[in-house]
C-alpha cells in the first residue's frame, strides 16, 4: 500500500464511480486488497434466507451492507477546512504526522 494515508475513523470522499462525491467514515481497512469499508459507501444488496442463530430466527428480507472501495478511489477529507484533500507527512518529535496540504493542519 505504500504510505498509509487512511486510517480507521478517517473520512473519505470517493472520487471516482457510481459513489463519486459521497462521504463517508472509515469502517475496515483491507489492507491486502488495498481496500476500505466505508459507511453508507458502494452499498449492496443481499437477500436473506430466515436463519436460525444460537435460539434466534433472522427474519428473512432484504439486507443492505458496505462492498469494499479501493483506496484509489476516495480521499481522506480535512476535518480543518473540510475539503478532499491529499496529505503530506511531516516528522514530528519523531513520529510520523499527516498534515493536510491545503490548509497544513495536522489530520
Ligand atoms: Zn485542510
Amino acid at each position: 500500500m505504500g504510505q498509509i494515508r487512511i486510517i480507521r475513523g478517517d473520512t473519505v470522499e470517493v472520487i471516482n464511480g457510481r459513489d463519486k462525491g459521497l462521504r463517508g467514515e472509515v469502517l475496515r481497512m483491507l489492507p491486502k486488497d488495498e481496500s476500505i469499508i466505508v459507511q453508507s459507501i458502494a452499498m449492496r444488496k443481499k437477500h436473506q434466507k430466515q436463519i436460525q442463530t444460537g435460539g434466534r430466527t433472522m427474519s428473512p428480507g432484504i439486507i443492505q451492507f458496505e462492498s469494499p472501495i479501493h483506496i484509489s478511489n476516495v480521499m481522506l477529507v480535512c476535518p480543518k477546512c473540510d475539503t478532499a484533500t491529499r496529505v503530506a507527512f511531516v516528522r514530528k518529535e519523531g513520529e510520523r504526522k499527516r498534515v493536510c496540504k491545503k490548509c497544513q493542519a495536522e489530520i
